[in-house]
């Protein structure tokens, strides 16, 4: 087989320091387990700019729709505050030329991270949410704005509901066998859509049992008992509120990775933060997120999650050392958390071959 093809988007600020620790853990891991990639570097968001004039120059997008899966760190920033073109719109620009219409962001407290969390962690928390992405009042026509007045519309389609609904529970039967569709179906017309779209779906996955939530009782329960899902599965606004309520919970927001998938073609990996201009160029970034990329693209885009796990295990030790960056508390640069998980990987796998030869 030929090798894979991972198209690199490193973006602007922090961007470039935290996509280099990613592409370190990725070699490391993949060292003589029949993984083998080549990688492209691509301009994109604000360095596309200053390269090219266009946040995401033509060849960019060509060579990323030609690729196996694309790794994207973060653009933006202070710098092109003032440019007629902004970094950001490249990111609708790409999400919509490769109709990644499904945003998946998981939400996982090891027993590790339990301190971090601001809420008290009695149990597992491991849940993703499905945002639909491409739709719903961020897109929805009419949309205008006058002096005393200004609209905007919600509007879903039953194709739109479906394809989203069909990736929510498919990775349901990979996960904990839950979905818990969240709306506002007690008000909104585009809610009631979702919920006989949905309901219908789910009668074709007998394995998953199906839920119903409120958005504002959702909202309270990923506070009061996060415990209690698996797959949050919801409309594009409503998605945008919870997953960063849900990010919260995890500690930090430097190490949550989050997947962009559409029904075909390559799917993107991202942190899901951004640039960070206040601590670019200090070295003390943290890479968690964008190594948890890497892993979850290992995952989802190679089935590999045997490299996924030495990864994401990788991780929770170096926790556990208190090699961390500044938002976890500790004193670590960005480079000495990655060489500690990289390391770790490595003694992981020594221990493994002694005690077989044991
Ligand atoms: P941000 O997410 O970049 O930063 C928010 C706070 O979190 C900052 O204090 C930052 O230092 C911290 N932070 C973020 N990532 C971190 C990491 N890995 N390690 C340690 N601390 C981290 O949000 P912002 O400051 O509002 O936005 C900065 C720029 O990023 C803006 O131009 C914005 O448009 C852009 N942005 C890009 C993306 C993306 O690339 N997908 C997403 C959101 C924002």
């Amino acid at each position: 087989m030929g090798k894979y093809q991972i198209a690199v988007l490193s973006g602007d600020y922090i961007g470039p320091e935290i996509m280099k620790a990613g592409l370190k853990v990725l070699q490391a891991v993949s060292k003589d387990k029949n993984f083998d990639y080549e990688i492209k570097e691509l301009p994109f968001g604000g360095a596309a700019i200053d390269k090219t004039g266009d946040p995401l120059p033509q060849e960019t997008l060509d060579k990323c729709k030609a690729s196996d899966a694309i790794l994207l760190a973060a653009i933006g920033g202070p710098k092109w505050d003032q440019s007629p073109k902004r970094p950001e719109e490249g990111l609708l620009a790409i999400r919509k030329s490769l109709g990644l219409f499904a945003n998946i962001r998981p939400t996982n407290i090891s027993s590790v991270m339990k301190p971090y969390s601001p809420i008290k962690i009695t149990d597992p928390v491991d849940f993703v949410i499905v945002r639909e992405l491409t739709s719903g009042i961020y897109f929805g026509q009419p949309k205008s704005q006058t002096k005393d007045e200004a609209i905007d519309t919600m509007r879903y389609n039953a194709d739109e509901i479906t394809r989203v609904t069909k990736i929510a529970f498919d990775m349901a039967m990979k996960r904990k066998h839950h979905v818990t569709l969240v709306d506002k179906a007690n008000v909104l017309a585009t809610s009631k859509l979702w919920r006989q779209i949905v309901g219908a779906i789910a009668k074709k996955y007998p394995k998953v049992t199906y839920d119903t939530s409120y958005v504002d009782a959702a909202a309270m329960k990923i506070i009061s008992d996060p415990f209690q899902f698996d797959v949050v599965l919801t409309e594009n606004l409503f998605g945008d509120i919870l997953s960063d309520e849900a990010a919260q919970i995890t500690g930090s927001l430097g190490t949550i990775p989050s997947m962009s998938k559409g029904q075909t073609g390559p799917a993107l990996y991202e942190p899901i933060h951004g640039s960070a201009p206040d601590i670019a160029g200090k070295g003390i970034a943290d890479p968690i997120s964008m190594i948890k990329s890497v892993a979850m693209m290992l995952d989802n885009s190679f089935n590999r999650s045997d490299l996924a796990q030495e990864i994401y295990l990788a991780i929770d030790r170096s926790i556990n050392k208190k090699v961390t960056t500044p938002d976890l508390g500790g004193t670590s640069s960005t480079q000495e958390v990655t060489e500690e998980i990289i390391k770790s990987i490595q003694e992981s796998r020594n221990e493994y071959v002694t005690n077989d030869v044991r």
